[in-house]
């Protein structure tokens, strides 16, 4: 836990917000500002800052995945897309490791 970051704050409960999911690794809720009719945040409740932060044999990615493809199923999306950013050259506003899950509407490629 980091005590300044957002993302713990909400996985704390200091920051009010609903979340869609939740298991013992990984907590997931509604972006603050979504970029498409659904746009989930799915986060690790560990602090881990980006991907290039996680350590050899850490399976957390495994439970991010397991959970998105979890909650994906159970509200019957099958196309969606995934998009971690690292670092903030690439977009990357919040420093704690998070999966968004963008779905509902066509999205070319590239973003934006
Ligand atoms: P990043 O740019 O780091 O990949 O994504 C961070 C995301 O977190 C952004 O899409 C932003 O809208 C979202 N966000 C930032 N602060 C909050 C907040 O307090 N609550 C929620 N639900 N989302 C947030
Ligand atoms: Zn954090």
């Amino acid at each position: 836990m980091n005590g300044n970051c957002i993302f713990c704050k909400i996985i704390r409960g200091e920051i009010q917000s609903k979340f869609v999911y939740e298991d013992e690794f990984v907590v997931a809720f509604n972006d603050i500002s979504p970029q498409a009719p659904l746009h989930l945040l799915f986060v690790p409740k560990k602090h881990i800052k980006s991907l290039n932060d996680i350590k050899e044999n850490d399976e957390i990615m495994l439970h991010v995945f397991k959970a998105i493809l979890k909650y994906t199923k159970q509200i019957g999306i099958k196309e969606y897309r995934t998009v971690i950013n690292t670092g903030k050259e690439s977009g990357q506003e919040v420093l704690h490791l998070h999966v968004h899950v963008l779905s509902g509407r066509d999205m070319n490629w590239p973003p934006g």
